[in-house]
């Protein structure tokens, strides 16, 4: 495993495989790796030549500066992580790397829907600074193969638009949400929670899952999300938003009858920390 901190020796030595025909894969993360990061990985390797993985805390897509500060970046053991998941290449950038002075990395997009709705609207120019960086690091690590998981459905679906309006010639693979076994979605942000709120916080998913199963009985979707976001204050995990919504279009769902591809997804603050999860219910192709 090569770790590179500077962009112009990732460069060379991703374009010698390149020249190599190697099959890049890449997994962009902000570090504190878990088991799901993990994932992401190991698909990649099982598809791909070479596999990159970047470890970089953006502080563009954090509107809330406290969050910045308190975000984990236990370094030592995620690189032991990866060491241990066989992957070849790790990007370690500082942020005058990823935005050196000078460099205009802003982009010009539209990202649609996905970015006007529930995490696009609870936190402002998130969105911007995730797709800016996002932008940043594939310009630079050119892969064939992007790999982004479910647990961040919204920003997958900005992603996806990115690659698309600015032809980018770039796969993206949706890898599904790890968790942990009593159904808590991993998160890096998982390790603030103290020990109790961290079990307590498997309600997130079994709301998701009991509000699955009334929407299947085709009961009115207003009530189904009225009481799960009531399940969730009364156990006290103060839910932001709990929606229920079409995965491409973003567009509310109203019934099940006529759905093609429906997502629940939610947002909650516990102990000051914010975490989101979601669930696809239907997805026809
Ligand atoms: P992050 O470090 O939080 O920016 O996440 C890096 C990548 O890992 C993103 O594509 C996330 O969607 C993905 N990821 C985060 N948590 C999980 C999880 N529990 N299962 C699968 N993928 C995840």
């Amino acid at each position: 495993m090569i770790i590179h901190k500077r962009v112009a020796t990732l460069t060379r030595d991703l374009d010698r495989y390149r020249r190599q025909g190697k099959i890049i894969g890449f997994v962009p993360t902000m570090g504190a790796l878990h088991e799901g990061h993990l994932s992401l990985a190991e698909r990649s390797r099982h598809d791909c030549d070479i596999t990159a993985v970047s470890i970089f805390v953006n502080p563009k897509q954090f509107n809330d500066p406290e969050d910045l500060i308190k975000y984990p970046r236990p370094l030592e053991a995620d690189l032991k992580m990866l060491l241990e998941q066989k992957v070849d290449i790790v990007f370690v950038p500082e942020v005058e790397d990823v935005y050196p002075p000078g460099l205009n990395t802003k982009i010009d997009f539209d990202p649609g829907p996905a970015s006007r709705v529930m995490e696009g609207a609870f936190r402002p120019g998130h969105f911007d600074g995730m797709a800016e960086v996002v932008h940043r690091l594939l310009d630079i690590v050119r892969p064939d193969k992007l790999y982004m998981g479910q647990k961040d459905f919204q920003q997958l679906a900005i992603i996806r638009q990115m690659i698309s309006d600015l032809h980018m010639p770039i796969i993206l693979e949706m890898c599904p949400t790890l968790r942990e076994p009593h159904g808590l979605a991993m998160s890096s942000r998982n390790t603030r929670l103290s020990e109790n709120a961290r079990k307590e916080a498997s309600i997130i998913y079994t709301t998701l899952t009991e509000a699955q199963r009334r929407f299947e009985e085709e009961e009115p979707v207003a009530a189904i999300k009225r009481d799960a976001m009531e399940t969730l204050s009364k156990a006290g995990f103060e839910p932001e938003y709990f929606e229920i919504v079409d995965g491409l279009t973003f567009q509310n769902v109203d019934s099940y009858a006529d759905s093609q591809y429906v997502v629940a997804l939610c947002a909650i603050r516990v102990e000051g920390i914010r975490l989101i999860d979601n669930d696809i219910w239907i997805r026809k192709e």
